[in-house]
């Protein structure tokens, strides 16, 4: 028996250490980083500008209870709000934090705001999302291994097929105080909706006086070409989820960003958190928004992606893979006649680290100062584990 719970079912690689894309085991042997710390690792591991932020943080001071301020938490909160051309942030720590405060200023929103009567709020949600894994999260969720065993569930969730902004709107009744998903799946496979998606949902939110709530946990801060997915849409979200990358791979750094008249139904003493916006996640948050500031990571996002959506398709072609869904530096695959597993395991073996979401999924989310060799390397990688 091992001391370590199993709540993952890990690859058999214990990483020693990592630089930009690449990581290097235990026993020395090096791989791309396609998993980048589930896109945690947006700019790479031990990016020197967010090094440098942490390391002179930690040097000045860590910790500062909120009970008190701090100088770094206003400049944070600041430069995340003009990055993301957003009102008012609050800090967290993990993805699935950012989403409960999410969930809770909905509701809080619903009953000051909207009028709703007292516990009847309803948010409408997708079928097959990832928004974490509190018992409030998995409440909404139609992922059985994510979902079962851990009832009683919370209720006040409509779940509705993902990608149909119909249905979305026949969920919205009198009771509805927001309707809540991704702009694109990310552990569902990299599902990326149909192109009027979300103009349809901000329109029909706007039209039936509820807030429209996007989860960019895992989509935001570069990874699909532009600061946040919405942007692709010209779209604005009430409320916005911020996580992993707004971290930078070095501390867990989330926030809730949006309308300051909706978050400010949050008032002092009803929500909060011991690290919520701690200095030295404020440090390192401010840096990773200068790197977005300069559009580099962005960029490279949008131009490299190419590469690797022209690669699958000769793939599909193959007869190798039987779909792909490429969005910037973010690929879904789905794999003929091997489960996700075994070609994980093969392109580990092959210097590729990359893991399979669902069944014979295998998402492929690269740092993003991935070379295009680099990427050339990851797709060759594919071919021969796909061909052997
Ligand atoms: N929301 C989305 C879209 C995610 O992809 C994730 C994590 O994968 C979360 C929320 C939860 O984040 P965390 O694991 O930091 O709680």
């Amino acid at each position: 028996m091992s001391a370590l719970a199993v709540n993952y079912a890990p690859l058999d690689i214990d990483i020693a250490d990592g630089e930009g894309v690449w990581i290097t085991d235990t026993a020395g042997n090096r791989y791309i980083d396609c998993l980048a710390g589930y896109s945690a690792l947006n700019f790479g591991h031990r990016n020197p500008e967010l090094t440098a932020a942490a390391h002179a943080q930690l040097d000045r001071v860590t910790l500062t209870a909120r009970a008190i301020g701090n100088d770094r938490l206003l400049p944070f909160a600041e430069a995340v709000t003009a990055l993301t051309g957003t009102e008012m942030l609050l800090p967290m720590n993990t993805g699935a934090e950012a989403v409960e405060t999410a969930i809770k200023t909905s509701r809080k929103w619903g009953y000051d705001v909207k009028g709703v009567p007292r516990y009847d709020a309803t948010i409408v949600v997708a079928a097959n999302a990832f928004h974490g894994r509190t018992t409030t999260i998995v409440s909404m969720s139609t992922d059985p291994e994510a979902r079962d065993g851990f009832g009683p569930y919370t209720p006040g969730f409509r779940v509705v097929p993902y990608g149909d902004a119909a249905a979305v709107a026949d969920a919205i009744d009198e009771t509805t105080v927001a309707v809540l998903v991704e702009p694109v799946q990310g552990e569902a496979g990299v599902i990326i909706p149909p192109e009027d998606y979300l103009g349809a949902l901000r329109a029909t939110c706007t039209a039936a006086n509820v807030l429209l709530v996007l989860d960019e946990i895992q989509s935001g801060l570069g990874r699909t070409g532009a600061t946040l997915t919405q942007d692709l849409s010209g779209v604005r979200a009430d409320l916005t989820t911020l996580g992993k990358a707004l971290g930078g791979g070095i501390i867990p750094t989330s926030a809730l960003v949006g309308r300051a008249d909706v978050i400010e139904v949050v008032t002092a003493g009803t929500h909060g958190s011991t690290f919520g916006g701690n200095p030295l996640a404020c440090a390192v948050g401010l840096a990773v928004t200068k790197i977005l500031g300069t559009g580099y990571y962005q960029e490279r996002a949008r131009t490299l992606s190419p590469i690797l959506a022209e690669r699958a398709k000769d793939l599909v072609a193959e007869g190798l893979l039987t779909d792909v869904r490429c969005l910037g530096l973010w690929m879904g695959v789905d794999v003929a006649n091997l489960t996700g597993r075994q070609v994980s395991i093969r392109l580990a073996e092959r210097g590729v680290i990359a893991k399979e979401t669902h069944g014979n999924t295998i998402r492929f989310a690269p740092p993003l100062c991935v070379t295009e060799d680099e990427l050339h390397q990851v797709m060759d990688a594919l071919t021969a584990a796909l061909r052997a």
